[in-house]
């Protein structure tokens, strides 16, 4: 764990609910003040399973380690299937759990969040002073990027020669070598910048909560469950907790409640607090105390497709599955700081287009160094390569319910995936973009045979088919309490992240996103939360 633990008791000025990437983040900013108390509460346990910072656990945790073990909802587009829909509880949320991979989206991104969704002073030029102040970039000291700041942003230690050839391939099909894609471009086959320091995940609780353990002035709740927030009239006043199997009891915030419990935890706390739509608070018996229709609508998410090949040799980190091999790789970490185990698998990458006209590239490409990190793949002789797609911009549209009143019950999540038939059209695209890099010739010296989707599929349906029984989530669910203007009954916090037509209560977290920014969605997340604290303390 990073920071010190101790009970819920005594008075506080801020509670903040959840400490995942955005939480954390918050704890140390709101807690700079030593004349002010704040408490940080924790569903989920400490970090110390050393599988938590070791790049290479990544593979382990979307698998169920630190994850509160969620699913969709049979999902209409593809063909009713439940998908498994990891969200992060441990302390540093999805920061603990993820893959690392460090990367932004596009100016126009933001941009457009203020332009078209009404979050004024959400555009890039407001943005970007925040992902700058959250970094400590081992590479880069730029307009784009900053050293210095509490989260590690570092280059990959152990990429495979496979990874150069994947960025031939690119070169062959036209897709240029990219050397920053949070820079200048964002097109192109590149390396991604990794949330690690020290072939050490970077997560927000240990880059941010570790170093102020000794803060008098926060308390840090582990294993503790918001189960409500408390209301008196129009005011947030304190929240209601459970410790571990104890009874529910009721702990005051005399400034703010800020809630950061995530894209699914936020929504899904706000209506067991009567605070959503009103009629389905009333269908699901939970007392409604403020209508506020947009609370869980707007879920955005990326929907993974991918190619799997079978490689020509032992090229990629499959091999280390076996117990010798996988011996071997964690002593050479240990001893050296490199190998397999401080590889997050996922290093390598990058952006281009599955529509020519689009403003910015809107296929993102993940290479996976093996195979077995991905369910359904049949056995094969020498290790396996994945390349995964996700088509960046979906304008599919899903929701966030409760199944009952009570907290213990998981939501129902329903991303709607590929409600949009442009979002089906360009990701199949993008499969095809993906089969396409996989089969130029600078692959061939690694690249044996394709063995998913497989040869054979290639109509439209067949790849239909093929996504419907394997797409998986890309964990980027965002939108779900979305930034806007009062005046929109769909927007449910203001620019300041004040939740519309209630005191004392604010939302920081990937849920505030009113849309998905073209990239994976830790860094924007810690972006909002920077933001929000400067929101918080009215420096602006
Ligand atoms: C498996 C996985 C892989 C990913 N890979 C990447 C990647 O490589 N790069 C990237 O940029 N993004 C990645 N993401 C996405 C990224 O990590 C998330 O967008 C980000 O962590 C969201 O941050 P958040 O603060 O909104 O929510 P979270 O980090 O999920 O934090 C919410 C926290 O609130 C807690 N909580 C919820 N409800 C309550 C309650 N009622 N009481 C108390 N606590 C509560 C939860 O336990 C959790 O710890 C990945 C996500 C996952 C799950």
């Amino acid at each position: 764990m990073a920071a010190a633990t101790r009970p819920v008791a005594g008075s506080y000025d801020y509670i903040i609910v959840g400490g995942g990437s955005a939480g954390c983040v918050l704890a140390y900013r709101l807690s700079e003040d030593p004349t002010v108390q704040v408490l940080l509460i924790e569903a989920g346990g400490a970090d110390r399973h050393p599988l938590f910072h070791m790049p290479a656990g990544f593979a382990k945790m979307t698998k169920g380690i630190g994850s509160w073990g969620w699913s969709t909802v049979p999902q209409k587009h593809l063909h009713n299937r439940v998908l498994r829909y990891t969200q992060a509880k441990v302390i540093g949320g999805g920061s603990t759990i993820n893959a690392q991979i460090y990367t932004r989206g596009v100016p126009a991104d933001y941009d457009e969040w203020a332009q078209q969704e009404g979050a004024q002073g959400w555009s890039f030029a407001d943005v970007l002073p925040y992902f700058r102040r959250a970094e400590n970039n081992e590479r880069y000291s730029n307009t784009y990027h900053a050293y210095g700041g509490p989260l590690g942003v570092s280059n990959p230690v152990s990429p495979l020669p496979i990874c150069e050839a994947f960025f031939q391939a690119g070169q062959e099909l036209g897709i240029p070598f990219n050397p920053d894609c949070n820079g200048e471009r964002q097109e192109g086959l590149c390396y991604y910048q990794l949330t690690q320091l020290d072939a050490r995940r970077s997560s927000t609780a240990v880059a941010y909560l570790r170093p102020i353990r000794d803060r008098r002035n926060l308390t840090v709740a582990l294993d503790t469950q918001v189960v409500r927030v408390l209301l008196d009239n129009d005011r947030a006043v304190g929240v209601e907790v459970v410790e571990g199997g104890g009874a529910p009891r009721a702990v005051r915030a005399a400034r703010e409640v800020v809630v950061s419990s995530g894209a699914i935890g936020t929504p899904k706390l706000l209506m067991q607090s009567g605070i959503g739509p009103a009629d389905h608070l009333r269908a699901v018996g939970v007392d409604v105390a403020h209508d506020l229709p947009g609370v869980g609508g707007n879920l955005q998410d990326h929907l993974d497709l991918f190619v799997i090949a079978e490689c020509t040799g032992h090229h990629t980190y499959d091999k280390y599955n076996k117990p010798h091999h996988a011996a071997w790789a964690g002593l050479q970490y240990l001893l050296f700081r490199k190998g397999p185990v401080a590889s997050s698998l996922f290093e390598t990458g990058g952006f281009w287009y599955a529509d020519r006209a689009a403003r910015s590239p809107d296929i993102q490409f993940h290479l996976g160094l093996g195979s077995g990190i991905e369910a359904g793949v049949a056995k094969m002789k020498y290790s396996g390569v994945t390349l995964n797609s996700a088509y960046l911009r979906p304008r599919s549209r899903g929701t966030v319910r409760l199944q009952s009143a009570d907290p213990k019950a998981a939501p129902l999540i329903d991303p709607n995936y590929w409600a949009d038939a442009d979002d089906k059209r360009l990701a199949l695209q993008g499969l095809r973009l993906a089969r396409e890099i996989m089969r130029q010739p600078a692959l061939k010296r690694f690249v044996m045979q394709e063995v998913l989707p497989g040869p054979g599929k290639v109509s439209d349906e067949d790849l239909f088919k093929y996504a419907c029984a394997t797409a998986k989530t890309d964990h980027h669910p965002v939108g779900t309490c979305r930034i806007g203007t009062p005046s929109d009954r769909m927007t449910v916090v203001t620019p300041d992240l004040r939740v519309i037509g209630l005191q004392g209560l604010r939302i920081a977290d990937a849920s505030v996103m009113p849309r998905v920014p073209s990239s994976n969605t830790n860094a924007p997340t810690i972006m909002v939360a920077e933001k929000a604290a400067d929101h918080i303390l009215g420096r602006i």
